[in-house]
C-alpha cells in the first residue's frame, strides 16, 4: 500500500516505476497564448511574465503555444513577452476558436514537448480549453487561480491557489502524481513583462493533423458585441460605488470614461442596487484589473475591491471622506463630492484631449 506524506509539501512516493518515469520526463513550463484576429489577450502576456518567473525559480524552460491562422507575429510576441521558445500551430482550421481542434493541437504539442506545467488564461475561451485539455491528458486542472508558485526542486509541485468556500478562504492545490500540473488563471492578477523585441529565442512551427472535415462545429458569423465591458484591455477605467447614488451618477462617470476613452468600473454595491450590470464590477468577486490609469468615485476602499485594482499603475481616488480608506492605495486623491469633482475632470479633459 503506498506511504500517505505527512505534509501537503512532502513528495508522495510513485506507486510504480512506470509513474517516476512520467514524472522525470516532463519538464518545462508551457503557456498556451490566447488570441483572436491576430490579437493576443493581454491575460497571455501575464502568464509568460508569471511563467518566465516560475520557471527561473525551477531552471528550467519557458515555452509558448500559439493557435491560429496567420498568427505568426503572435507567436514572436511571446518570446519578447518572455517565452524561450514559441510553437506555432498556423492553420486555416483554428482561424476561429473551437473545442475540438484546438484542443486536439494543444493535446498533440503538449504530448511531444511533455512541459510539467500548462498555464491557460481563465478566460471564457480558456477555460473551455483547459478543461477539454486536461481531460483529454487525464490530468489536474486548477482553475482560476489567482496565485501560482512552485516548490524548489526535487517536488517541483506547482501550488495553484483559488479562493474556495464561497471566497472565505484560499485553497492551494497540488497535482502530485499526473504530469502536466495544469492551471487557469484570471485576467489581471499576474504582471506581465515589459515586452523586449530583442529577446532571443525561436519560433517552432508544429502540427499538420487537422482536417476541417473532422471537425462537427461550424463558425457562420463572428458578431462583435457592441455593449461589451473590456475591463481587462482597458488602459482607462472610471469606476464608480455607492457613492455615485444610482444609473444617473453612472451616466456621468460614462461620459468621463469616454473622453478618456476607457471603460467603466464599479464596486459590489452599485451591482447589487442595478444601477450597473455585473460585468462592470472589479474585486474580490469581480474582475481583476490592471489599467494604466483607475479614477475610483464614491468608492470606500474595502479589502474585496481593493484586490481587484491595486495593480492598476496610476489610481485617482474622488472621496468625499478625508479619511476613506481608499486614499490609502491612491496616487492622487481628491476629497469633495463626486457630482461637483467629475464634471470639472470631464470639462478640463475635452479642453485638454479635444
Ligand atoms: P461604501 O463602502 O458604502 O462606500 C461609499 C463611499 O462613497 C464612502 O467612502 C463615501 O464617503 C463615498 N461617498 C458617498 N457619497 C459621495 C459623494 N457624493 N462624493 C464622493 N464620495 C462619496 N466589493 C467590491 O467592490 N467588489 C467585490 O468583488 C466584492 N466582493 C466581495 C466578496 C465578499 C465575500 C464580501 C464579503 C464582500 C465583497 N465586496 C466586494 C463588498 C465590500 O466588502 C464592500 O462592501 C464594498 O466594496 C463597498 O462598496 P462601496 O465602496 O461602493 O460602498
Amino acid at each position: 500500500m503506498a506511504r500517505v506524506p505527512k505534509r501537503a509539501s512532502e513528495p508522495v512516493p510513485p506507486e510504480t516505476p512506470a509513474e517516476a518515469q512520467v514524472l522525470s520526463e516532463h519538464e518545462g513550463i508551457l503557456v498556451i497564448v490566447e488570441q483572436r484576429l491576430g490579437q493576443a489577450r493581454s491575460v497571455s502576456w501575464q502568464l509568460l511574465g508569471q511563467g518566465r518567473r516560475l520557471a527561473d525559480k525551477l531552471g528550467t524552460k519557458l515555452m509558448a503555444l500559439v493557435l491560429g491562422y496567420r498568427v505568426e507575429p503572435v507567436a514572436r510576441e511571446a518570446i519578447a513577452y518572455g517565452a524561450d521558445v514559441a510553437y506555432l500551430w498556423d492553420d486555416p482550421v483554428l482561424e476561429r476558436y473551437r473545442t475540438r481542434p484546438y484542443s486536439e493541437a494543444a493535446v498533440h504539442v503538449i504530448r511531444a514537448e511533455k512541459p510539467e506545467i500548462v498555464l491557460v488564461g481563465a478566460t471564457y475561451t480558456g477555460r473551455d480549453l483547459a478543461g477539454a485539455v486536461a481531460t483529454r491528458l487525464e490530468t489536474g486542472l486548477t482553475a482560476d487561480c489567482t496565485l501560482l508558485d512552485v516548490e524548489p526542486p526535487p517536488t517541483r509541485l506547482l501550488q495553484a491557489s483559488r479562493p474556495a468556500f464561497s471566497e472565505k478562504l484560499m485553497a492551494t492545490i497540488l497535482c502530485k502524481k499526473r504530469r502536466p500540473q495544469m492551471a487557469s488563471a484570471r485576467p489581471g492578477v499576474f504582471e506581465a513583462l515589459p515586452p523586449d523585441p530583442n529577446r532571443s529565442g525561436r519560433v517552432v512551427r508544429v502540427g499538420s493533423t487537422l482536417r476541417e472535415e473532422d471537425v462537427a462545429a461550424r463558425v457562420l458569423d463572428f458578431i462583435q458585441d457592441p455593449d461589451r465591458v473590456n475591463l481587462e484591455d482597458a488602459t482607462v477605467i472610471v469606476a464608480g460605488g455607492r457613492g455615485v447614488g444610482g444609473p444617473q451618477g453612472f451616466q456621468l462617470l460614462r461620459q468621463l470614461a469616454q473622453v478618456l476613452g476607457g471603460e467603466v468600473g464599479a464596486s459590489r454595491p452599485a451591482v447589487e442596487a442595478g444601477w450597473i450590470d455585473r460585468a462592470h464590477q472589479v474585486g474580490q468577486t469581480g474582475q481583476t484589473v490592471r489599467p494604466k490609469l483607475y479614477i475610483a468615485c464614491g468608492i470606500s476602499g474595502a479589502v474585496q475591491h481593493l484586490v481587484g485594482m491595486e495593480g492598476s499603475q496610476v489610481i485617482v481616488a474622488v472621496n468625499r471622506e478625508p479619511d476613506a480608506p481608499i486614499f490609502r492605495v491612491a496616487d492622487y486623491r481628491i476629497v469633495g463630492d463626486l457630482h461637483q469633482v467629475v464634471p470639472a475632470l470631464i470639462a478640463e479633459a475635452r479642453r485638454r484631449l479635444g
